[in-house]
């Protein structure tokens, strides 16, 4: 009879044992971190509504709100709080990967690659803008292009991709003597893949990838997250994904084109999460730096006109013939408005930003208004995968590395608590 407490407290402490093995086990190996540049709560409501629905992005199981403001509380630019979500410290607005006094601080992005990971950047934008950048780069001012290219290629990144060449090629003459080539040929020496058009994407076999996409031949954010998976994955120490819809950010007075670009993210997402569900160890974020336009829905059951829609307010303005005397036609086809008012057609004809008066146009149709740029309102995030349930409640944009650091199993990581 006295030998059965003892064996039982064996048995518990065999038990706490593997418990606490499990416990040191990460909980994911790989992240896939989006960020809607400018996507806030509303703007994802007029998402929903040109889906006709939920969006993938509801389907993921935990959510929580996340404040956004830069250092000293001002509301954020897209470099302070790219720095935030990649390294959990606070800075001034314009700065990447460095605190306000300039002190570099290590981004999530460099941590994984500390620890063997592979990692990987992708933008509907420049590699040099804030968003991407802030996960590689340390400089002072997000508007150094070029230093930015530079120190992007020597992130040992395994997988880059982004619209257009800015700061990768010099419009200096090639000065051999120094060896200041551009950087896009030197990355191709290094052994990337260097892609412009979508055609060269969907035929590279290149393990590493270089993608400066020429406009016009630009793949959406689905196809490039899907190449790059297809490379990251092969490292079995897991790896870091971070992903931008950089659109959201300029579609203030556009609620069509802000839908279209919600649609996309989630489009990408959805491509994420397909992989994420087949492999098993994949943590899937979606959130976004700040909410751009102030966007205020004032009457809800006028959204739904946006379902099915097709094009922005500046796509639809290009449908406009020279004289723009098919402004009704046009509108009633692209827009599907057919009561225009003589004053409303007039103002598109009139405007010199004819885009502009389409997308008022769609506002006042959709009962919603818009005041100018970035704010300060509370921003979601939405995850997926082992370790999810970290990403719920309120929070701040700099506890997200920090929690993705964790969930990998590399403690120790970012700022002091905000
Ligand atoms: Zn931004």
């Amino acid at each position: 009879m006295a030998r059965t407490p003892r064996l039982l407290l064996l048995f518990l402490a065999a038990l706490l044992g593997a418990a606490s093995l499990a416990m040191a086990t990460p909980a994911a190996d790989s992240v896939i971190l989006f960020i809607g540049d400018g996507m806030g709560v509303a703007e994802i409501a007029l998402g929903r509504a040109a889906a006709g629905g939920v969006l993938t992005l509801d389907r993921m199981p935990y959510s929580g709100s996340v404040t956004t403001v830069s250092s000293g509380g001002e509301v954020t630019d897209s470099g302070a709080a790219s720095t935030a979500l990649s390294s959990g410290y606070k800075t001034e607005n314009g700065m990447l990967g460095m605190t306000p006094n300039r002190k570099r601080v290590e981004t999530i992005l460099e941590r994984c690659r500390r620890a063997g990971k592979s990692v990987g950047l992708v933008t509907n934008e420049s590699l040099t803008g804030a968003t991407p950048a802030g996960f590689a780069v340390h400089v002072p001012d997000r508007d150094l292009a070029r230093q930015i290219a530079e120190q992007l290629a020597s992130s040992d990144a395994a997988v880059m991709m982004g619209y257009g060449s800015e700061g990768f090629v010099s419009s200096a003459p090639v000065d051999a003597a120094k060896g200041a080539s551009d950087i896009a040929t030197r990355l191709r020496k290094k052994g990337y893949d260097l892609v412009l058009t979508r055609e060269e994407l969907a035929n590279s076999n290149g393990e590493r990838l270089v993608g400066l996409f020429r406009e016009g031949s630009e793949p959406e954010l689905a196809e490039m997250v899907s190449a790059a998976l297809a490379r990251l994955r092969r490292n079995p120490k897991g790896f870091l994904l971070v992903v931008e819809q950089a659109d959201v950010d300029g579609r203030p007075g556009d609620p069509s084109g802000a839908a279209l670009d919600i649609l996309e993210l989630d489009r990408a997402a959805g491509t994420a999460l397909e992989f994420a569900r087949r492999q098993g160890r994949s943590l899937v974020l979606v959130t976004a730096d700040h909410e751009t336009g102030g966007l205020q829905i004032g009457n809800p059951g006028l959204l739904g006109a946006l379902k099915g829609i097709r094009a922005s307010a500046p796509e639809i303005a290009k449908r406009l013939n020279k004289d723009r005397s098919n402004v009704r036609e046009v509108m009633k086809a692209e827009a599907g408005i057919a009561d225009l008012s003589e004053a409303e057609v007039s103002g598109i004809k009139s405007a010199a930003d004819p885009g502009g008066a389409i997308g008022s146009a769609i506002s006042q149709r959709l009962g919603i208004k818009w005041t100018a740029g970035h704010t300060a309102t509370p921003v979601r995030v939405f995850a997926y995968g082992p370790g999810a349930d970290r990403f719920t409640g309120e929070m701040d944009n700099t506890d997200i590395p920090k929690r993705i650091a964790a969930t990998l199993g590399l403690g120790g990581f970012g700022g002091p608590k905000q």
